[in-house]
């Protein structure tokens, strides 16, 4: 059995938690250290429970809280070379370095990392599982590549950035740079390119979709759920959204 949970999601910070067993994975951290304690209890945990801190990237809303939490916590730090490299803080109490695309094991927990088309330095998303049941975490990312398609085969859950609305963002405040970078093909997903995603990949034994990193000037979560919906074929609730406030409660795949 896999639980996770999301501690918030968004451009304002993402953390999410996978467990399995005895093993709780802290998947990025762009919260403060007090924020994520505070979040982390609202889901009936201790941050010096956590097992691991895994991160996809250097962007601050992934990695702000990283350092600090792993110093007061004493956790330690899974991340890439070039993510670690590129990372303002990291000065973590350990540190373990990723091969994008060589799978890896954190107490029960296989994590298989893959390479993302995103303006970082190393960027990798994953797939978290238990040797029964798959979750993948698919955010940060401009385009979907095969590979990253060829990662989401047959997975027990996904949880997918749907970041903004093409029309939304174009018609936009945002300065016409931003928009460029955004929409890029080193950029986000928007939800028309989430919902092809879906389309694309094998939705059978699916228990979870949640969209996530939605963008709080550039979408409204309704537009991003209705386009998982289509995506999904189907209207019911095991879709639904993860916010940048709440994130979303416990979420078991078994
Ligand atoms: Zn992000
Ligand atoms: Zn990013």
């Amino acid at each position: 059995m896999i639980r996770f949970a999301s501690l918030g999601s968004g451009s304002k910070g993402n953390a999410t938690l996978i467990e399995v067993g005895k093993t709780r994975i802290l998947l990025d951290c762009g919260f403060s250290v007090k924020e994520t304690e505070r979040r982390l209890q609202r889901l009936g945990c201790e941050a010096s429970s956590l097992s691991a801190v895994v991160v996809t990237h250097e962007h601050g809303d992934h990695i702000n809280g990283v350092g600090r939490l792993s110093r007061k916590h004493k956790l330690p730090v899974w991340l890439t070379h070039g993510t670690c490299i590129a990372a303002r803080d990291s000065d973590f109490v350990q540190t373990h370095f990723i091969e994008p695309d060589t799978a890896f094991e954190i107490g029960s927990i296989h994590l298989q990392p893959f390479r993302v088309p995103h303006d970082a330095r190393e960027p990798c998303q994953f797939v978290f599982s238990d040797g029964s049941f798959r979750l993948g975490v698919l955010s940060d990312l401009g385009h979907a590549t095969p590979h990253v398609l060829s990662n989401l085969t047959s997975l027990d859950a996904l949880m997918l950035e749907c970041n903004y609305d093409y029309d939304m963002l174009m018609q936009g405040a945002y300065p016409y740079s931003l928009k460029q970078r955004v929409s890029g093909g080193l950029g986000h997903l928007d939800n028309l390119q989430s919902e092809a995603i879906l389309k694309k990949i094998d939705l059978s034994k699916m228990q979870h979709l949640l969209g996530g990193h939605v963008s709080e000037k550039n979408n409204s979560p309704t537009y991003a759920q209705e386009a998982l919906y289509r995506g999904a074929d189907c209207e019911s609730e095991w879709v639904s959204m993860a916010c940048q406030e709440e994130g979303f409660s416990w979420r078991e795949i078994s």
